[in-house]
């Protein structure tokens, strides 16, 4: 499909035949809902679904194709097992809207999808390792499925003794709001303990539509968290930020995870520094309430998990990275920007 199908006429400015570039190796997907929203070249909403020249100019070491390690983390197709008690299972290839900053981009023109032979082996991995306790429903993006194929997964895996806990990572409530239906919400309920955790950026994401969806899973019983992907031009702001969580939490939903860029190529255009998101974060302590406040977290390249933005967490802070220790007590750096170590040895109390 070309770029302008689906895109309204003359929202596209001159950069249309290098769009055209960036689509056919990145292909673009914009939600109705989300269509709406844009407004300009380069507003909140622009920047995370259009495509982006700098999206082909993206070369180099830091710039990685799988840079969570994924595919080396999973012992079966699509489910990738990388903390002790939890494995994240890939149980769709489409998504609401294709963000320009994802970290499985790889997979939008190679997409796995899923089948019964992969869903029946994914089932038996996860029975014969009773370490797992918890399931993390992920894609794509999980409620774009049918109702009943999310019951279908659920109840399967609910047949599972060993595993307490389901959780569904998803852009849904926000770039498409419509899918909670009735029908979509009873099936979740069915399923508690049950957790949706929501991936919404920037408080124009936060639509009437989107508040009566919110409203629709929390008063089933739903516990709503969210994250959300630090990213600069889009919401490297503190009043931007004090205004989605402040607002998320009024819909019940508890902003979870503020996320440091990954490492993906293509999005080096997103990245802050490590120190922006700490500052951030500062400056809004004092503000909003405990409740509204994420924790900041940097998913370690290579697979390593994700660590906290605490001093504890930081082993040193080099001139070029900063050296974590991750829950296993392993040792992994991710790449600073230039000049940011003294600020950040400062914000961390890691200067003396
Ligand atoms: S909804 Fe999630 S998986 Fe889908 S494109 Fe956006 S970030 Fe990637």
């Amino acid at each position: 499909m070309s770029l302008q199908a689906g895109i309204p006429s003359g929202i596209l400015d001159g950069d249309l035949l290098q769009c055209e570039d960036v689509h056919r190796v990145y292909p673009v997907k914009v939600s109705p809902l989300f269509r709406n929203l844009l407004e300009k070249p380069g507003d909140p909403i622009w920047r995370q679904v259009m495509p982006d020249v700098r999206e082909l100019r993206d070369e180099g070491p830091l710039a990685m194709e799988d840079p969570l390690g994924e595919e080396a983390r999973s012992p079966v197709p699509n489910l990738v097992h990388r903390y002790p008690d939890r494995v994240l299972w890939i149980v769709s290839h489409v998504c609401a809207v294709h963000c320009r900053f994802c970290t499985r981009k790889r997979r939008w023109t190679r997409p796995v999808a899923l089948n019964e032979e992969m869903i029946q082996r994914a089932l038996d991995y996860i029975a014969r390792t009773p370490a797992v306790r918890d399931v993390l429903l992920s894609g794509g993006d999980p409620l774009m499925l049918s109702a009943a194929m999310v019951d279908d997964l659920c109840s399967r895996l609910r047949r599972i003794s060993h595993v307490r806990i389901l959780r569904v990572g998803t852009r849904v409530p926000f770039a498409a709001p419509e899918r909670i239906t009735d029908e979509l919400v009873g099936v979740l309920r069915g399923h508690h303990p049950l957790f949706v955790n929501i991936h919404v950026n920037h408080p124009r994401e936060i639509t009437p539509e989107a508040r009566e969806a919110c409203a629709r899973l929390a008063d089933a019983g739903i516990p709503l968290g969210s994250q959300t992907v630090l990213l600069r031009d889009v919401n490297d702001d503190p009043s931007v930020l004090e205004e989605l969580f402040v607002e998320l939490l009024s819909l019940r939903v508890r902003p979870y995870y503020l996320l440091q860029m990954d490492l993906m190529k293509s999005t080096a255009h997103f990245r802050t520094g490590v120190s922006d998101g700490l500052r951030l974060l500062q400056r809004l302590r004092n503000r909003i309430s405990g409740l509204a406040l994420p924790q900041f977290v940097v998913d370690l390249p290579g697979g390593y998990g994700k660590v906290p933005l605490l001093p504890q967490a930081v082993e040193k802070i080099e001139a070029e990275r900063i050296v974590f220790r991750n829950y296993e007590g392993r040792r992994c750096s991710y790449p600073l920007v230039e000049g940011e170590g003294p600020v950040l040895a400062k914000l961390l109390g890691k200067d003396g």
